[in-house]
């Protein structure tokens, strides 16, 4: 892996979103019919809404006199009681292979953080996949995850969630102008901080816009969600929405499992399964080919041939393509990311047993952007932070 240098940085505080009223209503994260209905309580048509999402999510224009095919009338009205904002950006970071950061000061103060990974080839128009966060920490506290160690803190909005891929969008129109924009984003994948279906309100009205061809339009296959097993709400998104499924698996029996993703002591192995089973093969129209297994390898913990052969067992009759992601060390984290020899070995042991094995490429290096390393520090905001602070000076004390 290579290091890369930045050729743009900005640690500044940087207000170019976020500043508004809060008397007025944002309309950044509403939903095609919550739109409409807006309009109508404004005494509009409801087709309003989806001209409006396209001068959002479109032209990414926020302010309403921009909008041409609005009267002036009804473009000082929304003025009045509305506003369009994202989350404000609390800094950037650009690296050299393409790869972009983002920090956003949410209300309330706290950060999140938001990446775009472009496709090895750097195409201008390649593929972009951008990875989302959906909660402020998170309450799972799975024992290779640096946002676990953070403890939760709260729910993003709707706003807090599209907002994400709007000011990713957004990076790529500045100078040129509204009706000649293009989104670039191809890819979304809803790993950053947080688990996405603890916060599934927000998170299936935010996927929502993501499908629309009024806004984002991006191709089912193209958005993925990530968890690490809420089971009954696995069975709810099914009904609800049309995405790609990931399961954050990292271990193929019940003991280890427990050990690395706590969850798993609600939502056992055999309950999971069977849950992604019914994803891919429900009856309804939304069925999907397969779902995407995540494995983080971990030296000497769950990478060995017998947890292969495990996992080889586990996944027969789950239509599945298996993504090894080598771990990404955080500050004093318990484990160390296998060797790539040892990884190699892995991944073919689940090739020979009929699967599509590929490894995760770790990118973004130089910017502390990983998938899953999204904080580079623990945040010392909650009890559980401070517990593993304590945890970690007492191991430090007796070594
Ligand atoms: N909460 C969801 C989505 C966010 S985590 C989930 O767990 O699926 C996104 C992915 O990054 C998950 O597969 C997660 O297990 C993985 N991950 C977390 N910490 C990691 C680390 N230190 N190294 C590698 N992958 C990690
Ligand atoms: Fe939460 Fe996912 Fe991290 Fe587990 S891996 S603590 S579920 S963000």
């Amino acid at each position: 892996m290579t290091k890369l240098s930045l050729i743009k940085t900005s640690t500044l505080p940087e207000q170019k979103y976020g500043n508004h009223d809060t008397q007025k209503i944002n309309l950044l994260g509403m939903s095609k019919q919550e739109l409409a209905d807006f309009f109508v309580s404004l005494g509009e048509k409801s087709f309003r809404a989806t001209q409006l999402m396209k001068w959002i999510y479109q032209f990414g224009v926020t302010d309403f006199f921009e909008m041409t095919n609005i009267s002036k009338k009804l473009q000082e009205k929304l003025d009045e009681v509305a506003h369009i904002t994202p989350p404000a950006v609390k800094f950037k970071q650009f690296s050299e292979d393409g790869t972009r950061k983002w920090v956003f000061e949410v209300a309330g103060g706290s950060l999140v953080e938001t990446v775009l990974i472009p496709a090895e080839d750097g195409k201008q128009f390649g593929r972009k996949t951008l990875c989302i966060s959906s909660q402020v920490g998170c309450a799972l506290d799975c024992s290779f995850c640096s946002t676990g160690k953070q403890g939760f803190e709260r729910d993003l909005n709707a706003s807090e969630i599209i907002g994400q891929l709007w000011v990713a969008n957004q990076s790529y129109m500045e100078d040129v102008a509204p009706t000649a924009r293009e989104n670039r984003v191809t890819n979304v994948v809803m790993m950053g901080m947080g688990e996405p279906l603890l916060n599934y309100q927000p998170v299936v009205k935010s996927m929502s816009l993501m499908l629309d061809d009024h806004a984002f339009g991006l191709s089912k296959r193209r958005v993925t969600l990530s968890t690490s097993g809420i089971v009954p709400k696995m069975y709810e998104l099914a009904k609800d929405i049309d995405v790609s499924l990931a399961i954050s698996l990292h271990a193929p029996n019940d003991e280890l499992r427990n050990e690395l993703v706590p969850i798993n002591k609600k939502y056992p192995l055999a309950e999971l399964i069977k849950a992604a089973k019914s994803y891919v093969h429900d009856e309804n129209p939304r069925h999907k080919k397969h779902v995407t297994i995540e494995y983080v390898m971990l030296a000497g913990v769950n990478d060995s041939d017998e947890h292969a052969h495990q996992l080889a067992r586990l996944l027969e009759g789950l239509p599945s393509k298996i993504n090894l992601i080598p771990f990404n060390p955080f500050p004093h984290a318990p484990y160390a990311r296998s060797s790539n020899n040892r990884i190699h070995t892995f991944s073919n042991i689940l090739n020979n047993a009929g699967y599509v094995c590929t490894t995760r490429q770790t990118r973004g290096d130089d910017i502390d952007a990983a998938c899953g390393q999204l904080v580079g520090q623990v945040a010392d905001r909650t009890r559980r932070a401070k517990q593993w602070k304590e945890s970690v000076q007492k191991r430090q004390a007796t070594t």
